[in-house]
């Protein structure tokens, strides 16, 4: 491979711009190593890029080998394993990075590519055939009887090598498949304000979509989304299951999102302060240790501190060691859910609640409760929490509601703080002259005010948090909302099943029908802030007909229909809790 790389000096890049007569093209690299050919290529296309506007680069990375090139050394992602998205060229460039956990990246991958870079022999081409569509070139830049072989089983044929590429292999696929991108009128409406209706919109919105967002209360974020601040922060678990990895694609997502906002005009209140994940005993701290050893994270993204060091880092007497997630930190999210409805043009209804939606003509139409419609699009999206279980077409989700009460400590009462503690419980940072101390979990309850016991568990958990600390309140303060959970605790992102339809036969989750145009952002649970922004921009993609943000088995882990599917015994992922 190396040896025709520098014979032609191209490595395996094609000689003339593939994409000429596309609108939009994918092209995927299983080796980015040093990014040449990226580079290569970006250039072509930023010379030649014909009729094709966005081009689409998937690089996997056998990390940490891959290093970038200079021009991207500042987007870099840290070597997490799992997919990172970087946005180039205003957008019109969209570069995948994945550092490869295993050989299943590639099994996992979602993606219809144009045009594939083989550089090294491999067998996986099943897999290869199953992201390719009818024409898609897969070039090589070896000779290798076994892979070719290969290739022709999985339903590729060989073309004559290009003679100005010495020792590169053309291999074109047979079959007619791929993803059909979205081909209606580009227009949605999405229920609900919060953090997960704001995301969709904000998602759909930059895709060019024309997005209705219609929200019951005054104005957005004044139900769940209503706090005065919430920890963003990654899960952890030492085999790095699923919920993990989707929490720590959430995460980055969200870090990037944030960043992003904050470099333009915005009103936006969050701080990378810093998270310290304490254990909640030895025998926790012991594990916590051992799980950062075996994952051998970077520590910009999570180290282990004994108790010595945390107190150091804090500033503070805290009571244990534990986790520090130096990138994360706390956010106001009304001033996130306002940035991302400013961020784009979306229109905004406030004040009305829809009560009826009917699909007629290809189209979703919603009604307030004196049967008036207030919009019609081809796409409609339930962002509305566990309210969503009051319509026809969703009442076979399960939510459980439950309240959350969290109390504003005055800034005067405690100690200067520059990092977010979390350990059963948080405390962050102050903003608007206060600390936030919560939350409460209390199932089963629907009180929507204040009340003493909860702030009286709050407050209890003050030295826990940080040592020898009380603080007495002599009046209620803080607020009170309500999570969706859903069973297995992850968010509910995709196109709705269609709960009427007969069984599909045994097979897959994807086998489930689903009603045309439907599709939810729900279940955020107690990390919706952190959820949102991949979540958003996932269910953009899956509604836009392009590749998704996520491998399979991640958004299977997410996708609506995966309680039916459990319920009717197809097969759907089982994430322990
Ligand atoms: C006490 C507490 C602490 C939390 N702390 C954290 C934290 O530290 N970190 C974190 O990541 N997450 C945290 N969360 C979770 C996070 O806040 C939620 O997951 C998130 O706010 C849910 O957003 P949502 O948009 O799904 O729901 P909501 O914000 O409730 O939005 C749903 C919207 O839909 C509207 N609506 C409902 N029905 C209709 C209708 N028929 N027509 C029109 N509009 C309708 C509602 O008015 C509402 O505005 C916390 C949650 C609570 C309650």
């Amino acid at each position: 491979m190396d040896g025709a790389s520098s014979e032609t000096g191209r490595g395996a890049v094609p000689p003339s711009a593939p994409w000429l007569s596309a609108e939009h093209f994918c092209i995927l690299d299983t080796d980015f190593n040093d990014g040449a050919d990226f580079v290569r290529l970006r250039r072509l296309w930023e010379a030649s890029p014909g009729t094709c506007i966005s081009l689409h680069y998937i690089a996997l990375c056998a990390a940490p080998k891959s290093s970038p090139p200079p021009e991207l050394q500042a987007l870099w992602p840290l070597p997490l394993p799992g997919h990172h998205e970087l946005e180039l060229n205003a957008g019109a460039l969209r570069l995948t990075v994945i550092f490869r956990e295993s050989p299943a990246a590639l099994r996992r991958l979602k993606a219809v590519c144009d045009l594939i870079l083989l550089k090294e022999p491999t067998l996986q081409t099943a897999a290869l055939a199953r992201l390719s569509r009818f024409g898609t070139a897969v070039q090589s830049t070896f000779q290798d009887t076994e892979t070719n072989r290969a290739l022709e089983a999985s339903g590729f044929r060989l073309e004559p090598a290009a003679t100005h590429i010495e020792g590169t292999y053309r291999v074109r696929s047979k079959r007619a498949k791929g993803w059909v991108p979205f081909s209606g009128e580009r227009h949605a409406i999405v229920l609900g304000a919060g953090l997960a209706g704001s995301a969709a919109a904000a998602s759909l919105s930059r895709r060019g979509w024309r997005v209705s967002v219609i929200e019951k209360r005054a104005a957005p974020a004044l139900a769940a989304s209503g706090n005065l601040t919430s920890v963003i922060s990654p899960m952890l678990s030492k085999d790095d299951g699923v919920a993990a990895r989707l929490s720590r694609a959430s995460f980055l997502t969200l870090l990037q999102e944030l960043h992003r906002i904050s470099a333009g005009p915005s009103s936006l209140k969050w701080a990378p302060c810093g998270v310290l994940q304490m254990a909640r005993s030895p025998k926790e701290e012991l594990l916590l240790a051992e799980t950062i050893l075996s994952l051998a994270y970077p520590a910009a993204f999570a180290r282990f501190l004994t108790r010595e060091e945390a107190c150091r880092h804090v500033e503070q007497e805290v009571p244990a060691g534990g986790v520090l997630f130096p990138q994360g930190g706390w956010v106001n999210p009304p001033s996130l859910c306002l940035a991302r409805m400013q961020s784009a043009p979306i229109l905004l209804q406030t004040g009305v609640s829809v009560s009826k939606l009917e699909r007629k003509d290809g189209s979703w139409r919603v009604f307030d409760d004196s049967g008036r419609p207030l919009a019609e699009a081809p796409v409609l999206v339930l962002a509305n929490a566990f309210e969503s279980t009051r319509f026809a077409q969703a009442e076979h989700l399960h939510f459980k509601k439950v309240r959350g009460q969290v109390t504003h400590v005055p800034a005067s009462h405690l100690p200067p703080l520059g990092c977010v503690l979390s350990r059963d419980g948080y405390l962050t940072p102050p903003l608007e002259g206060h600390y936030s101390l919560g939350a409460t979990y209390d199932f089963g309850s629907e009180e929507e005010s204040l009340t003493v016991e909860c702030q009286n568990v709050n407050l209890a958990r003050m030295p826990l948090l940080l040592e020898g600390t009380s603080v007495a309140l002599d009046s209620l303060l803080g607020r009170v909302g309500f999570r969706t959970l859903t069973p297995d605790r992850l968010p509910v992102v995709g196109a709705m099943p269609d709960f009427e339809a007969q069984p599909a036969p045994p097979g897959a989750l994807g086998t489930l029908p689903r009603q045309a145009g439907l599709f939810t952002l729900l279940g955020l649970g107690s990390r919706g802030v952190v959820w949102s922004a991949l979540a958003g921009e996932t269910l953009a993609a899956l509604i836009e007909g392009e590749a998704p943000p996520l491998p399979s088995d991640l958004l299977e882990a997410m996708d609506p229909a995966r309680f039916l599917a459990r319920k009717r015994g197809l097969e759907a992922p089982r994430i322990p809790l």
